[in-house]
Order: C-alpha cells, then sequence, then structure tokens
C-alpha cells in the first residue's frame, strides 16, 4: 500500500519495526509538495518523535571530487560490518538545477547499496536550501525510528548548505584533499569554523607527504580560530577513503566527542537548540511564502521595491504598507 493509504498508526508501527519499504514511501510522503501529504507526514514524524534521538548524526562535506561517496561507501561498510545500522541522506539543493540529485545517487556507494543494514537517500530535489534540509531533517527522524544507528548527511559545498547541515547533526566532518597551500587559500574560512574534525583524504601512496604537510596547516588554521565548543578541539586526521586507512580511528573520533559533550550535557542542549532553531526557521519561510503570496501583496510588491530602488518610496512606508496588507 501507498503510504497515503494507511493510518498514521499503521505507517508509525510499520516503521517502528524497522520495514524499509513503508521508511522509503514514508519518506515520498515527506517530500511530497501537496499541503495533505506534508499535514500527514508532520503527524507521523510527532508519531515517531518518541522513537527518535538515539542515532549519531554525522555531516559530511568537501568539495566535488575530494572523496565523499568512497569514504561514505567504506565507513558505512566498517559500521555495518561492526553491527551498526547506517542511513546516508543528503542536502544538495542544486539538485533542483539539474532535475536530478548528484548526492546520495546509489552507484556511487556501490557496497553500501547492496548492504541489507543500510540505506541510501539521494538528496530531496525540491526549491530553497531551507525546504529541502527540512526535509531531510524528517527523513532522518524517521530514519531513527526505524532503528538506523547512524546517520550521515552528505553535502557539498554550496552557499549556506554546509551552515545548514552543521546545524542538523552531532558531528561535523570536513574532508580535505592532500597538497597544503593554495589548498589552504581556496577553502571558506567558514567551514573551518563548524568543523569538529578535519580528515585529509586520498593519503595513500605518494599523497602522503602532501597529506602530512596539509594536515599541519590545518591544525595550524584551527588552533587560531575560536572553538566551537569548550569541551572539544577539533582533531586533524589522515584518511584514505579508498585504501580504508584511518577510517577507524576517525571514527573512534566522533565517538570520544559524542562521549565528552554528553558528560558536559552539551551534546543534548546543542539538540534543543537546533530543534528551537528549526522551528523558528521553518516558520519564518511560512510567514514569508504566505506573505508573499497573498494576493494584494503580491501585486504590489514589484512596485513598492523599485519605488524603494529608485528612492521615490521610503523602505519604512513599503513595509509599513505591506504589513498593514497583511494585517499585522
Ligand atoms: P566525491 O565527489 O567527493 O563524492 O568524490 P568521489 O568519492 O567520487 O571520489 C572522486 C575520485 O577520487 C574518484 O576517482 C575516487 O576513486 C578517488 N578517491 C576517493 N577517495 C580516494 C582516496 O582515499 N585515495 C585516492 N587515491 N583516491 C581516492
Amino acid at each position: 500500500p501507498l503510504a497515503r493509504d494507511l493510518s498514521i498508526d499503521d505507517l508509525a508501527q510499520r516503521i517502528r519495526t524497522g520495514d524499509r519499504a513503508t521508511l522509503a514511501r514514508a519518506i515520498t510522503l515527506v517530500e511530497s509538495r501537496k499541503a495533505e501529504h506534508q499535514e500527514k507526514a508532520h503527524q507521523l514524524v510527532q508519531a515517531l518523535l518518541p522513537a527518535t534521538g538515539r542515532a549519531l548524526r554525522v555531516g559530511i562535506t568537501g568539495v566535488p571530487g575530494v572523496g565523499k561517496s568512497t569514504t561514505i561507501d567504506q565507513l558505512g561498510a566498517n559500521l555495518t560490518a561492526s553491527g551498526k545500522r547506517v542511513a546516508v541522506l543528503a542536502v544538495d539543493p542544486s539538485s533542483t538545477r539539474t532535475g536530478g540529485s548528484i548526492l546520495g545517487d546509489k552507484t556511487r556507494m556501490q557496497r553500501l547499496a547492496v548492504d541489507p543494514n543500510a540505506f541510501i537517500r539521494p538528496s530531496p530535489s525540491s526549491g530553497t536550501l531551507g525546504g529541502v534540509a527540512a526535509k531531510t531533517r524528517e527523513t532522518m527522524l524517521l530514519c531513527e525510528a526505524a532503528g538506523f544507528d547512524v546517520i550521515l548527511v552528505e553535502t557539498v559545498g554550496v552557499g549556506q548548505s554546509e551552515t545548514t547541515v552543521a546545524d542538523m547533526v552531532d558531528f561535523f566532518l570536513v574532508l580535505m584533499l592532500p597538497g597544503a597551500g593554495d589548498e589552504l587559500q581556496g577553502i571558506k574560512k567558514g567551514v573551518l569554523e563548524i568543523a569538529d574534525m578535519i580528515a585529509v583524504n586520498k593519503s595513500d601512496g605518494d599523497n602522503n607527504v602532501r597529506a602530512r604537510s596539509a594536515a599541519s596547516e590545518y591544525r595550524a588554521a584551527l588552533h587560531i580560530m575560536a572553538p566551537k565548543s569548550p569541551s572539544w578541539t577539533p582533531p586533524v586526521v589522515l584518511i584514505s577513503g579508498l585504501a580504508n586507512l584511518g577510517l577507524d580511528e576517525m571514527w573512534a573520533q566522533v565517538e570520544t566527542h559524542r562521549a565528552k559533550l554528553e558528560a558536559t550535557g552539551e551534546f543534548g542542549r546543542r539538540r534543543q537548540d537546533q530543534q528551537v532553531k528549526w522551528m523558528w526557521s521553518m516558520l519564518e519561510d511560512r510567514l514569508m511564502q504566505a506573505l508573499r503570496t497573498r494576493p494584494a501583496i503580491r501585486d504590489r510588491l514589484e512596485v513598492l521595491e523599485s519605488g524603494v530602488r529608485d528612492g521615490s518610496v521610503a523602505a519604512s512606508v513599503a513595509v509599513d504598507e505591506i504589513a498593514r496588507a497583511f494585517g499585522v
């Protein structure tokens, strides 16, 4: 049966037993643009809320070609081999432009694609970053209710997508390439500020020397930055996703981070703050959408905007008129 034909209770119950087909259909419901589907999806998330929260949520970013799919495939395989269930999700706002998602594509993660303890879901491809991220968050909760222990959320460094993903995970991992100097200059400073760990990938074979020097440059760069957490200094590690080198040590750091932040209460506080921030950002999106589409406002916006642009209308006067038309 399709998710929309099942009751909320049925859906919730099936998902809690780990039924993958129902999970996939429920995610389709989450991703639907139809208002009635959305409402049902929201109720489903609410019904499943008590069964969520146990998974470790890890964001992974890096430029195209850094080795995200290779590394996630190998890391995921290592995790399922150790008895964990792993879900791989993606936030790729650019996927709307190409009409199909480039992230989460099953052919890129061949081991996980056939692993019964792994679940791969490509990025939702609808509209704004905020919209895409909201759907990924809900999908993450459904996966947790279905019993996945680890949720990996992949993103490429497009616009604000890294910050958005960092705001929905417990740990944010940044993959870098060997090659120091010029590499360091090319990266956004912002991404170092939100990193909980940097992993220099492709640290195999001839790359090893360059990887080491890149690692020391990143350590130096992180050293001069204000720490994100008082109880955690982001480590810089060397890995090879392709050769499966350093991945176990890397994962051990993720678990150490959790243990340390749980001990101080920071882990739970971060999640609480993320939830509240999410509520406000959804509310802002919803209100702006309502405002922009209200007929009386929609027709005036262009005129007011060009008046503000050419200086004939004061910005504050335009706001007064729009707000009055919106009833506030
Ligand atoms: P993504 O675009 O970040 O998902 O990168 P991919 O995982 O598709 O990897 C891009 C290319 O780098 C592929 O040709 C991979 O085989 C190669 N690659 C990925 N990880 C490693 C690594 O650890 N070592 C080496 N030598 N090559 C790698």
